[in-house]
């Protein structure tokens, strides 16, 4: 049985005052729900939170009694040199934070990161010992020109080269979350979220074997919100949501959570 993974992703939102105040109120909306605690106790979900370089350790200290858990949002994959404006691996586990995305489509659409770089992100990040979350997806352009399941392909492939299965199963999580649906408030139906993430789930068989595609933690991205996050949970190979702006509020990710 894969666990559920409920992510926020902060962006470039929630310094450390705010996240602290964050924490604080997200503390109080656990403590109101008993099922959730449960389901984290019980190793059946996980709640994580991706926020930003500077809020790092406010927030893990921050969390350190609760049931979340506290990721970097980008990594560079050198240990440490001549990279102005990077963090790396050893910095962000030093902190205390466990988890890293990789690729989310703002990094590799504003910031230009290439399959090649995303790569040696995850190896490093894995490396050191992070759970690597690689982030997919495709534009609209793509989509309607057919060429999604090339481009999600290639993303999966390129992204996890020189990679075993188990160590994939183990310690990469993949959000597939389509550029379309980022901060647009269009949601993929939940067919089509489906039909990717299955299709991930397909390429992990494909790539590895059967067992770390069955053991392999999909998530899907985009627009998520209370409302339509029962539906998107219930497919059978989508093991979890990323979530943006719907993260911000505590009284709005925790609805999401319960949801899920
Ligand atoms: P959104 O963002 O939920 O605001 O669409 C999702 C993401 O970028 O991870």
């Amino acid at each position: 049985m894969r666990r559920k993974f409920i992510a926020g992703n902060w962006k470039m939102f929630n310094g450390p005052k705010a996240t602290s105040e964050f924490l604080n109120k997200f503390d109080a909306e656990i403590k109101a729900a008993p099922e959730v605690q449960k389901a984290v106790a019980d190793g059946k979900e996980e709640i994580a939170f991706f926020v930003p370089a500077v809020s790092l350790l406010t927030a893990v200290c921050g969390a350190k009694e609760m049931p979340v858990i506290i990721g970097a949002q980008n990594t560079h994959w050198e240990k440490s040199g001549a990279f102005t404006g990077e963090i790396s691996v050893p910095m962000i586990t030093e902190i205390g934070a466990t988890h890293v995305l990789i690729g989310h489509s703002e990094r590799r659409h504003i910031f230009r990161e290439i399959d090649e770089e995303l790569n040696k992100k995850v190896h490093a990040a894995v490396e050191g010992g992070l759970t690597a979350v690689l982030c997919v997806g495709e534009t609209l352009e793509e989509r309607e020109s057919g060429k999604a399941f090339e481009v999600i392909k290639r993303q999966f492939v390129e992204g996890l080269k020189g990679m075993e299965g188990k160590t994939v199963a183990e310690k990469v999580i993949v959000a597939y979350e389509p550029v379309w649906a980022i901060g647009t408030g269009k949601t993929a139906s939940d067919a089509d979220a489906e039909e990717i993430c299955k299709f991930i789930r397909g390429l992990a068989a494909e790539s590895y074997c059967a067992k770390t595609a069955d053991e392999l933690i999909v998530l899907y991205g985009g627009s998520v919100k209370p409302e339509n996050t029962k539906g998107i949970i219930s497919q059978p190979d989508i093991d979890g949501v990323l979530v943006g702006g719907a993260s911000l509020k505590p009284e709005s990710f925790i609805q999401i959570v319960k949801n899920a």
